[in-house]
């Protein structure tokens, strides 16, 4: 291992404070029904304060990616926690990300004439991430996760309104989460983590959709009425993305 004098002391500094950290920011959290699991909690820096965080690694994250989340140097990141193959992280492998900055959403925008449409979810449970949806759908014998996005809502160590972009989105490769209307290999799939026929899309859930949806439509050309709840797609029989689903709320933010 080779260090400069900045990479040297950070890394120091970053063995302090992982023995300072390790005892007080990884805890336990509640499970699915029949599942135990444990993860990280949130990285909750302020804005303008850097500091060391833990990172569980989801689906298709790779140190390139993780690095740009936190504003930190990659081989920094591989240096500290002794990865020797960078294109093979394992899901849930827990990082610890020295001199973070406030974690941000990476999305990355592929040209290409793919997309036609948005199609919006809801988990239909009250936790998840990428990782538990993975874990899930791979049980169904899909290839991982079958949504492109996912919008997080707080649970399973993810931050209220992050968003996650999952290895089908990287490959960009058709989802598995519409067959109706054949959207899975020309909609992109979006989930909120939630049950929206009983609880709300939290404020922050709804910002980040409201930003990604923007986002996405401008860099592809989806028209509006292109963008729809799972159960507004001819052919699919379902309530998803929820009865209360603030669809009003939700048009009226779209940029024109
Ligand atoms: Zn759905």
């Amino acid at each position: 291992m080779v260090f400069t004098n900045k990479k040297l002391w950070t890394f120091l500094a970053c063995c302090l404070m992982a023995v300072g950290l390790s005892s007080c920011r990884a805890g336990h959290v509640a499970a699915l029904p029949g599942q135990t699991f444990t993860c990280a909690f949130p990285a909750a820096i302020p804005v303008g304060v850097r500091q060391g965080v833990y990172h569980s690694v989801a689906p298709g994250e790779t140190v390139w990616r993780i690095a740009r989340m936190y504003e930190v140097d990659a081989d920094i990141i591989k240096e500290i926690n002794n990865i020797k193959d960078v294109t093979d992280l394992e899901i849930g492998k827990r990082l610890y990300i020295p001199d973070a900055a406030r974690r941000k959403d990476v999305i990355t925008l592929y040209p290409g004439r793919k997309w036609e449409y948005m199609i919006i979810h809801h988990s239909a449970t009250g936790r998840g991430n990428s990782s538990e949806f993975n874990r899930a759908h791979l049980k169904r014998g899909w290839k991982g996760v079958g949504y492109h996005f996912i919008i997080d809502n707080g649970t399973c160590g993810k931050d209220d309104g992050q968003i996650e972009t999952t290895p089908r989105w990287i490959k960009q490769a058709d989802g598995a989460h519409c067959k109706a209307g054949g959207m899975n290999s020309k909609g992109i799939g979006i989930c909120l983590v939630g049950n929206f026929s009983r609880d709300k899309v939290s404020p922050r859930q709804m910002d980040s959709l409201v930003y990604l949806v923007n986002r996405l439509r401008k860099f592809y050309r989806i028209p509006k009425k292109n963008i729809m709840g799972h159960g507004r797609v001819p052919g699919a029989r379902t309530e998803c993305p929820g009865a209360t689903f603030p669809w009003k709320r939700f048009r009226a933010r779209l940029d024109r």
